[in-house]
C-alpha cells in the first residue's frame, strides 16, 4: 500500500469510513448538544466549543439555552445579559459575535438560518471550520471539517505532515457523504478520546489497521512553556454585598466585565483566605484572595450577593465567588 495515498484510495477510504462510523455509533460520548440537530443549538455549541474544554461547555450550555432558548430571544437580549451567561467560558469576543450574528439572523433573515457552509461564513464569528461543522451537522451538507483533532488523526493515518489546503483535501476525500455530520464528529471524537496528542491508544483504535504512524508523530509545532505568576485580589464584603470593579469598555480582553479588585502586594496576613489556580493562554496564575478592604483608589460598586449570578463577571471572578461559597452554580 502506498503510504501517500493509503486513505485516498477508494477501497481504503470506504473501509476507513465504515470502521470510524461503527466505532462512533458505539462509543460516542453522550454530549448534550448531540441530542439535537436544531441549527440554533448546534451553532451555540460550536461557538462555545471554540478554544474551550468540553467539561466547561457542558456547565454553561443548558443555562445559556434556558436564558436564550431561540435566536430571537438572543437577538433581543442586552449585551450585558449575554456576557453574563457567557461568564466562565472566556474569550468573550465569541459571545459578542454570537449576539451580533443572532441580530442578523433574527432581523435580516426573518429567523431563518443559512443552510450551507458558504452562507454561514457570512455571519460574524463563523470561520471555515465552524461553518462546515454547523452545515454538516444541522443540514447534512457534505462538507468536511478540519480542526486540531482532525489534523492529528489525518497526519497519523497518512504518516506524513499535512497542512493548509492539503489537509482540507484529505478530509474531503475521506468524508462519508451520506452521514457528513456524524462522520465529522467521529473524526473529532477519535482525536479527542483515542488518538490524543500524547500517548494515542492505538490498541483500541478502530483505524489501527489503516494507520501509517500507529503512535505519536513528531509535531512540527514546538510547545510554548507556560509562564507562572502570582496575583492577589481583595474580597471586600459588607452587609450582604461584595465590592467589584468593572474592566474598561475599550480594552481588548473581557471589556466591561466585573471582577474583584486586584491588590499589588500580599497584605501582612498569615495566609490568604483562598488560593485558586487559573490558566490563561500561556500563563498559569496562582491567585490569592485576601479578605481585606479594596484599595482606596480603585473605583467600583457594591453588588448584592443575590444579583451576582446574573452579573457579567469575568471567569476568574465567578470561580473565586463560587469557591468562596458566596454563590452557587445555577442549576
Ligand atoms: S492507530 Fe494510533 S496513531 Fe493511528 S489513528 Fe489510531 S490512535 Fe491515532
Amino acid at each position: 500500500m502506498n503510504a501517500r495515498h493509503a486513505v485516498a484510495e477508494s477501497s481504503h477510504a470506504q473501509e476507513f469510513r465504515e470502521k470510524l462510523l461503527s466505532w462512533y455509533d458505539a462509543h460516542a460520548r453522550d454530549l448534550p448538544w448531540r441530542k439535537s440537530r436544531d441549527p440554533y443549538r448546534v451553532w451555540v455549541s460550536e461557538i462555545m466549543l471554540q478554544q474551550t474544554r468540553v467539561a466547561a461547555v457542558i456547565e454553561h450550555y443548558h443555562e445559556f439555552l434556558r436564558r436564550f432558548p431561540t435566536v430571537e430571544k438572543l437577538a433581543a437580549a442586552r449585551e450585558a445579559s449575554v456576557l453574563a451567561a457567557w461568564s466562565g467560558l472566556g474569550y468573550y469576543r465569541r459571545a459578542r459575535m454570537l449576539h451580533a450574528a443572532a441580530k442578523i439572523v433574527a432581523r435580516e433573515r426573518g429567523g431563518t438560518f443559512p443552510s450551507n457552509a458558504k452562507d454561514w461564513l457570512v455571519l460574524p464569528g463563523v470561520g471555515r471550520y465552524t461553518a462546515a461543522a454547523i452545515a454538516s451537522i444541522a443540514f447534512r451538507e457534505a462538507v468536511a471539517v478540519v480542526d486540531g483533532n482532525v489534523e492529528r488523526v489525518l497526519q497519523r493515518i497518512e504518516g506524513q505532515a499535512l497542512s493548509g489546503e492539503k489537509l482540507w483535501d484529505a478530509a474531503e476525500r475521506v468524508l462519508e457523504r451520506k452521514r457528513p455530520g456524524d462522520f465529522n464528529q467521529a473524526m473529532m471524537e477519535l482525536g479527542a478520546t483515542v488518538c490524543t496528542p500524547r500517548g494515542p491508544q492505538c490498541l483500541i483504535c478502530p483505524l489501527v489497521g489503516l494507520c501509517k504512524a500507529r503512535g505519536e508523530m513528531v509535531s512540527a509545532k514546538t510547545s510554548v512553556p507556560q509562564k507562572k505568576r502570582n496575583i492577589h485580589y481583595a474580597l471586600d464584603r459588607r452587609d450582604g454585598s461584595v465590592f467589584l470593579t468593572q474592566r474598561p469598555q475599550d480594552i481588548r480582553l473581557m471589556a466591561g466585565m466585573w471582577e474583584l479588585p486586584e491588590i499589588p502586594e500580599p497584605p501582612d496576613h498569615a495566609k490568604p483566605f483562598l488560593t485558586v489556580k487559573h490558566s490563561i493562554t500561556v500563563t498559569d496564575y496562582t491567585v490569592n484572595i485576601w479578605t481585606v478592604p479594596a484599595p482606596a483608589d480603585v473605583r467600583g460598586d457594591w453588588w448584592a450577593v443575590e444579583r451576582l449570578p446574573k452579573l457579567a463577571l469575568s471567569g476568574l471572578a465567578r470561580k473565586i465567588l463560587r469557591r468562596s461559597g458566596i454563590f452557587e452554580h445555577p442549576k
